[in-house]
């Protein structure tokens, strides 16, 4: 994933639009010392011939992010709606006409020592950068193995919460699989079937079923995922099967993908040096990015709900 690291402008952050470098806190903060903070990730799209830029599913990213910030037991004065408006406000603030990449931050921000989660205050930070447009330059895709390590387990910290400290799991993930040589990895859960990658969910094709990992398997409910499910099976016709997989499934699978806010849809081409499928992208890999890409860019009419635009303009003479 090419991100473009420029930092932003503006920040929302204790309730106000302020300049990026306002955006400060202590180094006594709670969710700094234990990693008590949970976040989003969301990507804004820019249409060209609507000269808008769309947000991706806001709703849904901010319901996750609310759901994840109840597991922390926070208490935070906003919907999913009121954090969408003032994402709207940030955004037009930066005047970004490019693809953008927001984070909404939600942590414990008491400066205290003592670890644990209610009677400590809460805050919410959100920014953007600019992403710049996605060149999928890995027709090849991707080349994976199995990490050692294991996926965090629901049972020790919520799998389905974006929860920062849990993101020490996917940065140890990450790193030994790029030292490895490989572009990712494919993480087990502690029962040995697969999870996720460091941070995307993952699919496999076989026999012309898509098949994924079920959300009680230590996966992050992912909202590609549920997007993919749902153009997989409206617009190809598949069939998508939500169950357990095995580690030498992968081996046999005809086709796999992972994907995430940041990869979209990315193919995995080779796991532990052996080719999946032809090893290369595969057809319904492809079709799949194909339909994907205009959804969130705007260009399928039919999944317009899935958009909130950012800039306030006229309505389109028909
Ligand atoms: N799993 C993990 C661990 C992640 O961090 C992400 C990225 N948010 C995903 C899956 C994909 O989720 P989404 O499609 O909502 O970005």
């Amino acid at each position: 994933m090419a991100a473009a690291q420029t930092k932003p402008r503006f920040a929302y952050f204790e309730g106000q639009i302020v300049p990026f470098e306002k955006a400060t806190v202590s180094v006594m903060t709670h969710a700094l010392n234990y990693g008590t903070a949970v976040f989003g990730g969301l990507r804004g799209y820019w249409n060209s011939e609507e000269e808008q830029l769309y947000l991706f599913r806001p709703l849904d990213h901010f319901e996750r992010f609310l759901q994840s910030a109840s597991l922390l037991r926070m208490t935070l004065p906003h919907t999913p709606e009121t954090l969408t408006e003032v994402l709207r406000q940030l955004i037009q603030a930066e005047g970004y006409q490019t693809n953008c990449y927001v984070r909404p931050l939600a942590y414990k921000s008491s400066e205290m020592i003592g670890v644990k989660l209610h009677g400590v205050d809460d805050e919410i930070t959100m920014f953007s950068i600019p992403f710049g447009s996605y060149v999928d330059d890995k027709e090849d895709g991707m080349h994976v193995g199995f990490s050692a390590w294991r996926r965090v387990d629901d049972n020790a910290i919520p799998a389905r919460g974006k929860i920062a400290g849990s993101y020490v799991n996917s940065a140890l993930i990450k790193s030994d699989a790029l030292l490895a040589g490989y572009d990712e990895a494919l993480v087990l859960t502690q029962d040995g079937h697969l999870s996720e990658s460091s941070a995307a969910n993952l699919f496999i094709v076989r026999r012309g079923q898509l098949i994924t990992p079920a959300v009680n398997g230590d996966v992050l409910e992912g909202i590609t995922r549920r997007t993919v499910i749902e153009l997989a099976r409206e617009e190809l016709g598949l069939t998508v099967v939500e169950r357990a997989i095995d580690r030498t499934e992968v081996y046999v699978a005809d086709e796999m993908f992972m994907c995430g806010t940041g990869v979209q849809i990315a193919a995995v081409t080779q796991v532990e040096h052996r080719n999946v499928g032809t090893g290369k992208m595969g057809e319904v890999t492809r079709a799949l990015s194909s339909v994907f890409y205009d959804v969130v860019t705007g260009r399928n009419p039919k999944y317009r709900h899935f958009l909130s635009p950012v800039y306030d303009k006229e309505p389109a003479q028909s």
